[in-house]
Formats: structure tokens, sequence, C-alpha cells
């Protein structure tokens, strides 16, 4: 899949077509698809994990994919219609976030409240299929939006728009695609955009616990000396969401531990600091691991000669989770692409090339910088010589008593976006 065809569109008889096409069934895509539609284009969402809707969360056993949503996601889900239709019962405010660095010295610690920010919360902390269901359920009720359960095996570009060949049944034309197709995207790969890509050599190993004290509303993270990061987001109730990045040999061995061995892990990580800050931890799912890698596309719009396909998500960007920022990256994409298309003037189609280079041109920023920005903190937390361990830990420490620096770090990490 990597020669792109620019030819007329088939026979109208032959294909269908809509306004745009949506490919994926991630959280980017859905959320994408809803907010086209609500614009009134018709739309469609192919997608091969279409089939079921997501079911609702429920009960003590929270959902393995947890997600800390930043304001410019609920910002986005607010102009969807669907923040106020979420169980806020399953989502955890976020006021403070404590950072340490190796030593596990007081000192080297960096802390930002909502409260020094005035905001009411830095983030919110929820499962990923609460956000999902509830996308779902949204979808079936806007008649502008089909979804398809069907795999995208082919694109041909033309002068009008692109074809989409599916695995299963007819062809369909639309005038504009959005690649929402996760890190691998075959779609970015088959109209020739290329990635940097680039693998921490790192995985991650995601669980959730049930902690003896309270987690008083904060998100812990933990620099262990050696490159690995353990962070602790705070879930309602004495609930806690760890994402351990470490390297691949470490997270198989993690996977295999029973209780009481992480029992002792944690007492002895950190300097103890983990049991000390949330006490006996107990386990109240199975761990699983992820890969880590770096990706950035070279393009966020294609192809070069005539874009008609656009980036989003985790297709355009994919980063390390230190930042907690992947999925709220990849929302404001659609929400800066639904602002473009939403204001575009009307003599333009969905696919203007002006309207496609807006969009790349207003995304490109915010991605380099989170990127930039997540790949140095992951690599300076990695170095092990001692100048710069001192180094970091030292500019914790000063960083945390700047007022200044802290704010602009806070606004990154809020996001800014808005509707018009
Ligand atoms: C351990 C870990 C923790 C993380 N924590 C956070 C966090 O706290 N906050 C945050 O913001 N982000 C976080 N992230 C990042 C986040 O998980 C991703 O950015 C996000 O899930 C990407 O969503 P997406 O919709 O872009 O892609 P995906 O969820 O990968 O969806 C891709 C979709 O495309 C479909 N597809 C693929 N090929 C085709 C085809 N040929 N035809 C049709 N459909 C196709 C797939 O079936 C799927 O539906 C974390 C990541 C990891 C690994």
């Amino acid at each position: 899949m990597s020669e792109v065809h620019l030819k007329t569109p088939l026979h109208s008889g032959q294909i269908r077509s809509v306004d745009v096409a949506v490919i994926g069934g991630g959280i980017a895509g859905k959320a994408c698809a809803l907010g086209l539609a609500q614009l009134g284009f018709q739309t469609v969402e192919i997608a091969p994990d279409l089939g079921e809707s997501v079911s609702s969360p429920q009960g003590s056993q929270w959902g393995q994919r947890i997600y800390a949503f930043s304001p410019s996601t609920q910002k986005l889900l607010a102009h969807l219609q669907i923040w106020d239709a979420l169980d806020h019962i399953r989502l955890q405010p976020v006021r403070d976030m404590r950072i340490y660095g190796d030593r596990g010295e007081k000192n080297d610690q960096l802390h930002l409240s909502a409260f020094e920010a005035g905001t009411p919360q830095l983030a919110w902390i929820g499962e990923s299929n609460l956000i999902e269901h509830t996308l779902d359920q949204a979808s079936r009720f806007q008649n502008k939006l089909e979804r398809i359960t069907n795999v995208v095996e082919k694109i041909e570009v033309d002068e009008a728009g692109a074809t989409l060949h599916l695995k299963h049944g007819t062809p369909i034309h639309a005038q504009l695609v959005i690649a929402a197709d996760g890190a691998n995207s075959p779609i970015r790969s088959e109209i020739g955009i290329t990635a940097s890509e680039e693998s921490y050599s790192q995985s991650a190993v995601v669980a959730n616990w049930i902690c003896h004290y309270p987690h008083l509303e904060t998100a812990f993270q933990w620099f262990l000396p050696g490159g690995d990061i353990v962070a602790m987001l705070p879930l309602p109730g004495k609930q806690v969401s760890m994402v351990w990045s470490t390297s691949p040999e470490n997270a198989a061995e993690l996977l295999k531990l029973d209780q009481s061995q992480w029992t002792e892990k944690f007492s002895s990580i950190a300097n103890g600091a983990i049991r000390k800050q949330l006490g006996e931890l107990t386990l109240n799912s199975t761990p699983v691991s992820f890969p880590l890698r770096k990706i950035r596309a070279n393009r966020f719009i294609g192809p070069e000669s005539s874009p008609k396909v656009v980036l989003i998500g985790d297709a355009a960007h994919v980063m390390h989770p230190l930042a907690g920022q992947g999925l709220n990256l990849g929302l404001r994409d659609v929400a800066v692409l639904l602002n473009i298309l939403g204001k575009r003037e009307s003599f333009r189609t969905p696919s203007d090339p002006v309207l496609l280079r807006r969009y790349e041109r207003q995304r490109q920023g915010d991605t380099g910088a989170l990127l930039w920005v997540t790949d140095k903190l992951k690599k300076l937390f990695s170095a092990s010589s001692k100048p710069e361990r001192q180094l970091r830990n030292w500019g914790l420490g000063l960083v945390n008593k700047s007022h200044f620096i802290k704010q602009r770090l806070i606004e990154r990490a809020l996001g800014d976006i808005d509707f018009e």
C-alpha cells in the first residue's frame, strides 16, 4: 500500500458518495465523526471495531485503560454535548500534581496546584470506555453519521476527494478523509506521508490499586534511578491507577508479580516513598503492558500533490505517556479541525487546500512543542551520570520555586481551545 493513485472518480453508480469519511474507531475518530455530523456533513465512520457499542463501565472493577483528561478535552466533549452525559461518579478531578526526583527528597519536588493556578482542577482521571460508551450513545442519535464495521484496504485520491476500498462491500467516495487509524496508520503510509519514529525501549505496565491512605486528589509521579517512571493517578474513592514505564524485560517481570511481591516492590522503590504516601496497595485489576515509542508524521495532510486526507490523533503523533497528553493532543486536533470546517467560507469544499493547510499550520506548533518537551524530559530523567542526576533534581526544586514557570507549565498542561 505505498502508491498514491490520482484519477477521476469512478462512475457514481459503482460507489457511494459522502461529504466526509473518518477512518478509525478510537476516541479521536469517534469524537471527530460525531463533531463533523453535528456540523451538518454527511459523515461515515469506518473501523473494524465499531460493531458493538462499548458497554458502560460499572461497579468497583475499573477499566484497564485509564486516561488523564485535560481541560481542553473537557471543552471539546462539552462542545459535542458529551461531557454532561458522562457518569461523573467515575471521574476523579486532580487538584494537585507532585513530581519527585530520583533521590526521593522533599527538595527535589515539583508541586503544581490548581488552587495556586486559580483553576478548579488540573485534569480529570477516567476510564477510556466511559468516554467511548457515551460517544457511542450520542452517535446513535446523529442522523448525519453512519458507522460502518469494516477495514479500509486501499485509498485512491482524485480531484474531488478520495475513494475508499473496503474489505467488504461497495467503495465509498468522500470529499475529505480523516485518518484516525492509530499509531501504525495504514492510510498515512498509503498516501505517502513519512513519519519519524523512535522506540523508547520501554514498556508501560498499567494496573489499578486500592490504596490504604487517601490520595488527596493528587497525581503523583516518581522518576526512579535508571530511567523508570512510576505515576499514580487518583481514581474515585481510595483507588489509584498506576503507569510504570520501564525496560521491556522489567515490564515482563512486573507482570508476573503476585500481591505480596508487589508489596515488597513498593516498599523498596523510591526509598519507600510510594508506600509512605499511599499506604498498603491492593491490586484491583490484572496488570497489562504497552510498548512505548515516539512518532511524528512529517505532514498532517496529504498526499503532497493534492491533499484530501487529514491525519488526527495517534496517526499524526505518538508520545511518551509521562505527561498523560497523547489523547488530549489528538482531541485538540479534532477541536481545531471542527473549528476550521465550521467557520469555512461557503464557497469552499471541506477539502479545500486552504482549509487543510490552515489545519496543518495550527497543529504543528502545539504538537511539536509537546512532543519535544515530553521527549526531553524522558531523556533527561533516563540519564544516569551523577552530574546529570544532580542537575535534574536541583532543576525540579528550582522550577518549584518559580511561580512564573509553574504557571506556564500548568497552562501547557491545561491546553487551550475555544469554540465560536
Ligand atoms: C500506557 C499509556 C498511557 C496513556 N495515558 C494517557 C493519558 O493519561 N492521557 C492521554 O491523553 N493519553 C494517554 N495515552 C495516549 C492514548 O492512549 C492515545 O493517544 C489514544 O488512545 C490514541 O487514540 P486514537 O483514537 O488516535 O487511536 P487508536 O485508539 O489507536 O484507534 C485507532 C483506530 O483505527 C482503526 N483502524 C486501524 N486501521 C484501520 C483500517 N485500515 N481501516 C479502518 N480502521 C482502522 C482501529 O481499529 C482503531 O479503531 C496513553 C498511552 C499509553 C500507551
